[in-house]
C-alpha cells in the first residue's frame, strides 16, 4: 500500500485498541503493566486466558497472539477476524468510518487527473492540420460556450496542445 494508506493505518492504530474491541464484546482484559494484557481468546473455545496482547519490539505496533489456537497478527488482523470483515481493505474502511478518519482517495484530485489523461491521449493523435481545423469542427459555433464537462473548448484545446 502507498504512503496515503500507511498514514491511514497509522491514524487508525492510534485510535483502535485490541483491548477495546474485546471489551466492547464483553471480554475483560487483564493489563500486564507493559501496555498489553491477557484475555480469553475469541477465536477458539477458551477457558483460561491464552490471548496475549503486546507491543511489537520491532515497530511498536500493537499485536496479539494466542498460545492455544495460534492466531496472531496486528490490530487490523484482529478486527477483521473478530468482526468478520471479508478482507483487509473492508476492515480499514469500516474502522475509518467508525473512527471518522478520512479515506485517502477523498483527498486525490480525481477530476483533474482524468482531464490530464484525456489531454495526453488526444495530444498524441493531433496533427498540425487537425489542430488548425479541430476547434470549429469539434465544437460547432451554435454549441460553443462550454463542453459537457463545463470546460471551454478553446481552453480544452490549449490543454491538449500543450501536451503535444
Ligand atoms: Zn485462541
Amino acid at each position: 500500500m502507498n504512503r496515503r494508506y500507511a498514514d491511514l493505518r497509522a491514524a487508525l492504530r492510534e485510535r483502535v485498541r485490541i483491548a477495546d474491541l474485546l471489551q466492547a464484546r464483553g471480554v475483560p482484559v487483564r493489563p500486564n503493566g507493559r501496555g498489553g494484557g491477557t484475555a480469553l481468546c475469541p477465536f477458539h473455545d477458551d477457558h483460561r486466558p491464552s490471548l496475549n496482547i503486546y507491543r511489537s519490539r520491532r515497530d511498536d505496533t500493537e499485536r496479539f497472539r494466542c498460545w492455544n489456537c495460534g492466531s496472531r497478527g496486528d490490530v487490523f488482523d484482529f478486527a477483521q477476524t473478530l468482526l468478520d470483515y471479508p478482507d483487509h481493505t473492508a476492515t480499514l474502511r469500516a474502522l475509518a468510518t467508525e473512527h471518522r478518519v478520512p479515506w485517502p482517495e477523498h483527498d486525490e484530485p480525481v477530476s483533474s487527473d482524468v482531464l490530464d489523461r484525456a489531454a495526453q491521449f488526444y495530444a498524441g493523435r493531433l496533427t498540425p492540420q487537425s489542430s488548425a481545423t479541430w476547434p470549429s469542427a469539434a465544437f460547432p459555433s451554435r454549441s460553443c460556450g462550454s463542453t459537457a464537462s463545463g470546460m471551454r473548448p478553446s481552453l480544452l484545446l490549449r490543454v491538449i496542445c500543450s501536451c503535444a
